[in-house]
């Protein structure tokens, strides 16, 4: 019998046992699309925006972002609307291949506004995602942007300690850096794009230069 999806108001528990029971990538999509875990966000999203995995289901690399934005309500896909053409360009510069890797979010439903996800929707959301990378287990992961670089770092990190180089979090490297929206934000010439880029590139020079 297929897993239910978790309920209205389910707890971060029931969320993280309902992804932990999914045996494979399609299951868990499946039924993380009818999570109605998170009251307000459930109530105003289009999409759940599980996230994007490569045709062979093994990525080398996994991108992390924090949420939803409006584009990828609509269409349900991730980092496609201006900050995910900024990050395609900044992975091609880098020498990485976005379909090649995984792309999720924390958080996988849009608040509303692009307010910052509240700490109870990460708490529920979070057994997605741990389920998402123990499926997919990929050697790298890109954190991009604070919010995700504290999911994985822990709540004090700072960003500016934390970037350049890879740190080690349940058995594969984490490498934290800007979120494509900050690189949008301060511009062409922002310290913001010059860094993701010098990072992807960083990235790329430890995966070999694929991903
Ligand atoms: S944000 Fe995550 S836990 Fe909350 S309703 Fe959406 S999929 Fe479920």
């Amino acid at each position: 019998m297929a897993p239910r999806p978790p309920r209205l108001d389910a707890t971060a528990g029931e969320v993280a046992r309902t992804a932990a029971a999914a045996p494979g990538w399609d299951e868990l999509a499946a039924v993380a699309r009818d999570c109605v875990a998170c009251p307000e966000l459930a109530s105003t999203r289009q999409h759940v925006v599980v996230g994007d995995v490569p045709a062979s289901g093994r990525p080398r690399l996994v991108l992390v972002g924090e949420a939803p934005g409006a584009t990828e309500d609509e269409t349900g896909r991730p980092f496609v609307g201006k900050s995910g053409q900024l990050l395609d360009q900044l992975l091609a510069e880098a020498g990485l291949d976005r379909a090649q890797a995984a792309v999720l979010n924390i958080v996988k439903c849009r608040p509303p506004g692009n307010r910052t996800p509240k700490a109870p929707e990460v708490a529920r959301c979070s057994g997605w995602l741990h389920r998402q990378l123990e499926l997919l287990d990929a050697p790298v992961v890109v954190a991009l942007g604070l919010s995700s670089a504290k999911w994985f770092l822990g709540p004090r990190t700072v960003l500016a300690a934390v970037r350049g180089r890879p740190h080690e979090v349940d058995g594969r490297a984490v490498w934290a850096t800007y979120h494509p929206s900050a690189a949008i934000r301060f511009g062409p010439k922002g310290a913001p794009r010059a860094g993701l880029l010098a990072d992807l590139t960083a990235v790329a020079g430890s995966l070999g230069g694929t991903a």
